[in-house]
């Protein structure tokens, strides 16, 4: 249990709802392995009271703080200065304390890097399909093309959406890494195996049982999933890979590391893979289960 005194950091959560966060489990545990004096809390923020709550965690010296659902896009207006990934990813979810203002970063991309890597799934030089269109899958669009991938392609049911991303990510690169596509069109997809992400919101508590491609002949062409969603620990999209023979994850992982990664940038310490574990045990935890 940390001692609180007057020298006791805070940091905390900015969002609309925040009553089913799991970071105060992840912040706290990690000031507890790491000794610091330093408590986590949620703050609910009203709509329309974003620039208030920036403010008001300012000149309250809030050390750090994450961002969550709805607001990692309008607080880049809040910051006075943008990390170069959060800036090209478009989203914020974390604000760290300088003497000027508060930084934005975005931990929730490198976070699902650290998770792969952890998980032993590579990206470098991998044809890569991606479920979705949406802000998670666009930031994973731009993780994919930081870390190399091969190809990718981007299969959403509106089309225009991934058309867009798929134009974003090949300017940024100055070539044709992302292949848009509708998500019936997958037959159309190469006749071999590849890594998918799941990036669409479809398969979420309480709607376990649904996916976004229910046909076996698509999992033919996955030899591992990664869903982004972790409510369920097991989606329908796992499911699906798992009966075709490959190997799936769920997204409870990314959300350990964007965690860490954001503790680090706070405390400018280095979080060891043991104290992962410990932190993750304590988010499982916090799940029930
Ligand atoms: P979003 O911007 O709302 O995008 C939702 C995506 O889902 C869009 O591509 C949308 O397709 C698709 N979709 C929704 N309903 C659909 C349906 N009935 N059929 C087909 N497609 C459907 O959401 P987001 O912010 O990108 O988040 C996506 C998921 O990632 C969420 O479930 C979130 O929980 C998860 N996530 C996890 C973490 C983590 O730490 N593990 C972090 C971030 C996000 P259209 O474009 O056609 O509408």
């Amino acid at each position: 249990m940390v001692k609180i005194d007057g020298k006791t950091m805070t940091c905390g959560l900015l969002g609309n709802p925040v009553e089913h966060t799991m970071s105060p489990a992840i912040h706290n545990t990690l000031a507890e392995l790491q000794g610091h004096s330093l408590v986590y809390v949620p703050f609910l923020v009203d709509h329309g009271k974003l620039g208030q709550a920036v403010a008001g965690a300012r000149a309250l010296h809030i050390k750090g703080l994450n961002v969550t659902v709805p607001y990692k896009t309008e607080v880049m207006q809040y910051v006075k200065e943008l990390d170069p990934l959060a800036q090209q990813i478009g989203a914020v979810n974390t604000l760290v304390e300088t003497e000027e203002g508060y930084k934005g970063y975005n931990t929730d991309m490198p976070g699902l890097y650290r998770a792969m890597v952890s998980e032993g799934i590579r990206i470098e030089e991998e044809k890569v399909i991606v479920l979705g269109a949406g802000g998670a899958a666009r930031a994973v669009c731009f993780l994919l093309a930081f870390h190399k991938a091969k190809q990718v392609y981007l299969l959403n049911r509106t089309v225009d959406k991934a058309q867009k991303i798929a134009e974003e990510v090949n300017g940024f690169l100055g070539k044709e890494l992302v292949v848009s596509m509708a998500l019936q069109d997958y037959d159309r997809l190469p006749d071999e195996k590849m890594l998918a992400i799941q990036a669409t919101s479809v398969g979420l508590a309480p709607h376990d049982d649904e996916v976004v491609i229910d046909e076996p002949a698509f999992y033919e062409k996955v030899h591992t999933g990664y869903d982004l969603i972790y409510r369920p620990l097991e989606t329908k999209f796992m499911k699906c890979v798992k009966a075709a023979g490959g190997a799936a994850y769920h997204g409870l992982k990314m959300l350990l590391y964007q965690g860490i990664i954001a503790y680090e940038l706070w405390n400018h310490v280095f979080v060891s893979e043991e104290q992962a574990e410990v932190v993750y045990e304590a988010m499982k935890e916090a799940m029930g289960i």
